[in-house]
Formats: C-alpha cells, sequence, structure tokens
C-alpha cells in the first residue's frame, strides 16, 4: 500500500503534438511507465500543427486535432486525460506579424475564443479554457492592451460556460497579479477557477488573491513551494517539440520527482493527493 507506484500523480500542463511533434502520444506511455495517473494537456499553436493561414478554421481545426489526442489517450491509456483548449497569446502576435491590423487581429481571436468556449460548453472532456493571457516577452503597447482586453474577453466566456482558465502571462509580481485579479473581477470569473500556468514556487503570492499557481515540477521548486503551503499544482509544460527537445521537462519527469520526493520523505501521500487528486476536482469541476 505505501508503495510509490499507487499514487495520484497529475501534470497540471502539457503539451502533446501528434502531428509534428518529437514523440507524440508516445510520450503518455512514458508517463504512465514513471507512475503518471492523469494529465491536462493544452493545445499549441496553430502553426505547431502545420496549420498556417490564420483563419477562424485554422483554430477550430486545432482545437478539433486536440480533442481527438485526448481521447485517444483515454481509450488508450490506462490514466485519464483531460483537454484544455484557446488560443495562445502568442497566435495575436503572429497575426499581428502577419500584417493583419490591430482590429481584424482583434475579431479573429475573439473568435478564436467563442469557438474554444463552444466547443468546450457541456463537454466534460475539456476542463479548461487556455493558455490564454499576456506574452511574457516585450510587445507594443496596442498589443499589450489587446492582449489584456483579450484575456478578459476569455474570462468572462468561460465564466459563462462554467470553465476554468489557466493563464500564460509574464512572470508575476504583486501588481501583475493584482492586474489580473481586476480583469477577472470585472468579466464576472470567479478568481478560484484561475490557474496561474508556469508559475514561481512562492505560493503565497498567488494564495494571497485566491489564484492557484500551477509550478514546474523541478525538484527544488516543489521544496521552494512546500515551506509555505501545499496549495498548488504541479506541471512539466512538456513542449513535444523536435526542435527543442532539451527545453523542458520530459512526460516521465514528472512522476519520478513525485515519487522521489515521497521515499525520501519530502512529500507525504496525503499532500500528494491534494495537489494531485483534490485541488484538480475541487478547481476544474472533475470527479475525484
Ligand atoms: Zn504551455
Amino acid at each position: 500500500m505505501s508503495h510509490s507506484m499507487s499514487l495520484n500523480i497529475t501534470d497540471n500542463h502539457a503539451h502533446i503534438n501528434p502531428i509534428k511533434g518529437a514523440k507524440g502520444i508516445k510520450a503518455v506511455g512514458d508517463f504512465v511507465n514513471s507512475g503518471g495517473t492523469m494529465l491536462m494537456l493544452v493545445n499549441l499553436m496553430t502553426w505547431h500543427y502545420g496549420i498556417h493561414v490564420p483563419t477562424l478554421k485554422s483554430f477550430t481545426r486545432m482545437y478539433q486535432i486536440h480533442l481527438d489526442l485526448v481521447r485517444r489517450i483515454n481509450q488508450e491509456y490506462a490514466i485519464k486525460a483531460y483537454a484544455v483548449i484557446g488560443p495562445h497569446p502568442s497566435e495575436l502576435s503572429n497575426l499581428i506579424r502577419k500584417g493583419f491590423s490591430y482590429s481584424s487581429a482583434r475579431r479573429l481571436m475573439i473568435r478564436a475564443i467563442d469557438e474554444a468556449c463552444r466547443i468546450a460548453s457541456g463537454n466534460d472532456l475539456i476542463i479548461a479554457i487556455g493558455e490564454v493571457g499576456r506574452p511574457h516577452y516585450r510587445v507594443s503597447k496596442e498589443e499589450w492592451e489587446l492582449a489584456n482586453e483579450l484575456l478578459g474577453y476569455a474570462l468572462e466566456r468561460a465564466a459563462e460556460i462554467g470553465k476554468a482558465v489557466q493563464i500564460h502571462m509574464e512572470t508575476p509580481t504583486e501588481s501583475s497579479l493584482n492586474e489580473i485579479v481586476h480583469i477577472a473581477e470585472k468579466h464576472g470569473m470567479p478568481i478560484s477557477k484561475i490557474v496561474i500556468h508556469h508559475a514561481t514556487p512562492d505560493i503565497k503570492l498567488y494564495r494571497q488573491y485566491g489564484l492557484w499557481p500551477s509550478i514546474v515540477a523541478k525538484e527544488d521548486n516543489i521544496i521552494k513551494a512546500l515551506r509555505n503551503s501545499s496549495e498548488f499544482l504541479v506541471e512539466t509544460d512538456y513542449l513535444d517539440d523536435p526542435q527543442r527537445p532539451g527545453a523542458v521537462m520530459s512526460l516521465s519527469s514528472l512522476p519520478r520527482k513525485i515519487r522521489r520526493l515521497y521515499e525520501r520523505g519530502i512529500l507525504s501521500r496525503s499532500i500528494i493527493n491534494k495537489i494531485c487528486r483534490e485541488l484538480p476536482s475541487a478547481i476544474y469541476g472533475i470527479a475525484p
């Protein structure tokens, strides 16, 4: 019973690219063999799937490719997989780079958010809209303001359909998180359903607002986070990118790290259960 292979181990944010990925769906096998039990998979950007013409159809196709992948994982592997769908903030940067005016880029991004919400509404396989938010790199003032407006819109639409949101943003500070909370409140999004992806291990920074940090599951991050709280989620942000194989953690590394920390007595079974099962159930409204 105390064996580490019987733990619940969830990766709260990872990407698998069934079209052009380094490993594609096979990466799930590595995750399962290392003891992983639940996987929250987020779609990448349209061009990662070989979709280069930005229209509404491009987004619809991306969401469908992603949902097909998540359905297949649930059929073929003994784990639970869920989908997170939405337009990444770099889709906006891409449109602007391609010569779209701010107003036509805005229009298409709004339709891409609407489309994600239309597909997600009433679909229990889709637990959240994401990753939406704002760029972590420097952009023009116009793009920054537009990204914030689109974030507000995504939060409003996600709230309407009762889904959580995974947010992508610059490295958070007190004031940037304050802004996110203001945007959410203005748009009727419950703070308790907002997950900040790629969060730093300063859990209190997020929890003081009621936001949920999802931290990259590196050993030192987890140890640092545990110093003040166990109210966080863990993720690899695995990219499945053949061009950047070592850019992030592999899918199998998260279960291995969690199990090692358990065996060393740093993570207890009940804390792992909270991080990997109870919190995701509460935030995303899925069966425990
Ligand atoms: Zn990501």
